[in-house]
């Protein structure tokens, strides 16, 4: 039953796709950025990268992005649910998957059928774990997740001894991975991770201390990655840096990455507005004088933040103009002043290049008050999405 719901949900989205696609709203993703971003963090840190793709491939897109980073020769991807995780498979994916979130019993057979690495964050999950496996006569890999300082998933470093060796001796489960997550690497100035790493090598020590083999130790997100070598260990799992932006106002570009997406849109209307007259929903702003303003066709109803009302920008005919009144649901308003031309067709840039200037997503998320992430997460199912680069050949994906 669960199992139907989600495909019911997947077609939804499909059949939406060939209209979508027609959109002047879109967003492109460079597809030769994220290849140099892969190989750039996997030759800064030394050691293979997990690419993580969850939510959507930080709205990127979780297929296209995943069996790109596929054909680059990734060697590992981390998702965040299952069902992302299931996703992947059924388009084709074949290396392997772990996913990151904590498990709920009832899902464990889906990772078995699916291939899906499990995160094991507790002894009474290990528990389950190998329930379901012995139950499927399938051997589970897993990777052990210890808290050291996130108080979210994970068993305390100080007890992780006995969890260890409960993995360690399990029949079912085959240890392929330990880790934790850092909470303060996106600025290289707290001295929590050196403190989060201490902690992490203490409890990865009980497999010396068991004479078990010494699984695969991942700790570097993307501030790790960017900040602290000390935390590359084995594997390093960036997400937002592999999309060629910064986790943090207080991130130092170590990597020379480049910011693999764009938002797009076109004018969709023209007008000039009359000296004392108001623009959109609650009149909030009033012309001084008349001044001529277009319509762009996106708004937060495709997850581009409301709070960007009269502080977003935009670039259009290679200029930086402001967005006046509220962003609506579908629409928003930029004021090209009492000189400003611009026609119909012509292209808004929301995120990205166009000639000489840039909007980045930094900026916007600085703009909107929140980070980076939750803007890249946010542009939902609605905005299509074009690819371009070498590897796209051009071709829209989806
Ligand atoms: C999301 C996530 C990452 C990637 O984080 P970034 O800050 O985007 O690099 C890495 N590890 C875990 C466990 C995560 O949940």
């Amino acid at each position: 039953m669960p199992e139907t719901d989600l495909i019911d949900v997947t077609d939804t989205a499909t059949s939406l796709r060939p209209e979508a696609n027609d959109r002047p709203t879109r967003v492109r993703v460079d597809l030769d950025a994220l290849s140099h971003n892969f190989h750039a963090l996997q030759a800064h840190a030394g050691v293979p990268v997990m690419g993580i793709v969850k939510a959507n491939a930080y709205g990127h897109g979780l297929v296209p992005v995943a069996l790109h980073l596929q054909a680059q020769g990734i060697g590992q991807l981390g998702v965040a649910l299952v069902e992302e995780g299931l996703a992947l498979r059924r388009a084709g994916v074949t290396v392997p998957i772990l996913v990151l979130g904590g498990i709920h019993a009832p899902q464990v057979g889906q990772f078995l059928a699916c291939d899906l690495e499990v995160t094991v964050s507790s002894i009474a999950k290990l528990r389950q774990v190998e329930e379901a496996a012995a139950a499927l006569g399938r051997n589970a890999v897993i990777h052990l997740k210890v808290d050291t300082g996130m108080e979210r998933i994970g068993v305390h470093s100080d007890n992780a001894g006995a969890f260890i060796e409960a993995a360690v001796a399990s029949r079912w489960c085959t240890v392929k991975g330990i880790y934790s997550h850092l909470a303060c690497a996106d600025d290289p100035a707290s001295p929590m991770t050196v403190e989060q790493r201490e902690r992490f090598l203490h409890a990865c020590a009980h497999f010396d201390r068991l004479g078990a083999p010494m699984p695969i130790r991942h700790l570097a997100n993307s501030g790790g990655v960017l900040h602290f070598p000390d935390t590359w260990l084995d594997m390093v799992r960036p997400g937002i840096a592999l999309y060629g932006v910064m986790p943090d106002p207080a991130s130092r570009p170590t990597v020379a990455l480049k910011p693999a997406l764009s938002l797009v849109s076109k004018v969709v209307y023209f007008k000039v507005v009359k000296a004392g007259r108001t623009v959109s929903y609650g009149a909030t702003w009033t012309a001084v004088a008349d001044t001529r303003v277009i319509t762009v066709p996106i708004g937060y109803g495709d997850g581009y933040p409301r709070s960007l009302s009269s502080r977003g920008e935009v670039l259009v005919r290679g200029t930086r103009q402001p967005i006046i009144g509220r962003v609506c649901m579908d629409q928003f308003m930029v004021d090209l002043g009492p000189g400003g031309t611009a026609y119909n067709e012509d292209e808004v840039v929301l995120i990205g290049r166009q000639g000489s200037d840039a909007i980045s997503c930094e900026a916007v998320a600085q703009a909107a008050g929140t980070i980076p992430y939750e803007i890249l997460t946010g542009l939902n199912a609605r905005i299509p999405r074009e690819y371009i680069g070498a590897a796209s050949g051009g071709q829209p994906l989806a």
